[in-house]
């Protein structure tokens, strides 16, 4: 995605709507709704953006208010580029991992607005540039005039956090559109607790806003797994067309995830069918998102 090809319209015209399928009768719905760049819950507007070659970063703030949250600074220029063009001046920088495409803008952002807190795991001390505040699992704070909690989910690395605030959650690498991330630090075990348990927790309008744009090619591998599933051929339909245009396909909803995502789909009948010879005594939901994990790194 060049960057600049993502322009002010394309978010404008994908604000006016996105995908939410609804359960009825098992065919899915594709529904007008309140979309990414508005203001919503409490009001908060959520404004996207790319970084690098398909990471998102956000910048939080409510209407009005001039002091922003940036969750995951990929790269500094354009999320200063993107805090310049709003008129905002960031007052915390969440990270929700230490991988170097979600913190290597910290130093940037710093070096301009010095004072900014840096919020991460307690665990990845050492690991996110600039960290200033080490938190522990279900924390609560303030940034920005905007209420926070952090979810321990790790998984994908051992100090993934989640960041839940005015019905949205921004998951990082652990929960993707239709998919999550890779098991570099934690178990498959840990990874079904943080997607089912931990994240499962959320009400079904929960916004989910990831780390990357792999919306598309987790719809593919989804499909492969379910291909009589109504709600992963509409999104993947819509998906697909977002793509073409240059538009986001982000947020998704919990509700959406439910329908379409294999690995909060691992208690289903076709998803267990299509791994079933990879799985032996175990046949735990457990260790069917590990065979599905494997799956997908070789998909
Ligand atoms: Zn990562």
């Amino acid at each position: 995605m060049p960057r600049g090809g993502w322009g002010r319209q394309g978010f404008r015209a994908f604000s006016e709507g996105f995908v939410r399928l609804s359960a009825g009768c098992g065919v899915a719905k594709v529904l007008r709704a309140e979309g990414a760049g508005r203001a919503y819950g409490g009001g908060v507007e959520v404004h996207l953006v790319p970084c690098l070659k398909d990471n998102y970063a956000y910048l939080l703030h409510r209407p009005g208010s001039s002091e922003a949250i940036v969750v995951d600074a990929s790269e500094d220029a354009p999320v200063l580029a993107e805090l310049e063009r709003l008129g905002l001046t960031p007052k915390a920088i969440l990270a929700t991992h230490h991988h170097v495409d979600h913190v290597g803008g910290n130093e940037g952002v710093l070096a301009r607005y010095p004072g900014v807190k840096v919020f991460g795991y307690r665990t990845d001390r050492g690991r996110i540039p600039g960290q200033t505040d080490f938190l522990e699992d279900a924390q609560e704070f303030d940034a920005a005039g905007i209420s926070v909690k952090a979810l321990h989910i790790p998984g994908h690395t051992l100090g993934a956090v989640a960041y839940v605030a005015e019905g949205a959650a921004f998951t990082g690498d652990t929960l993707f559109a239709a998919g999550c991330g890779r098991l570099f630090e934690g178990t498959a075990a840990q990874m079904y607790e943080s997607l089912n348990i931990k994240l499962g927790a959320l009400p079904d309008d929960t916004r989910i806003y990831c780390g990357h744009e792999y919306t598309v090619s987790n719809l593919r591998f989804a499909e492969s797994l379910e291909p009589n599933n109504p709600a992963i051929a509409t999104k993947l339909a819509w998906a697909q067309a977002a793509r073409d245009k240059g538009e986001p396909t982000l947020p998704s909803t919990l509700r959406e995830e439910r329908m379409t995502n294999p690995f909060l789909r691992v208690a289903e009948k076709d998803v267990v069918a299509k791994v079933n010879e990879r799985l032996a005594q175990d046949r735990s939901p457990q260790a069917v998102l590990a065979a599905v994990r494997a799956m997908k790194d070789a998909f």
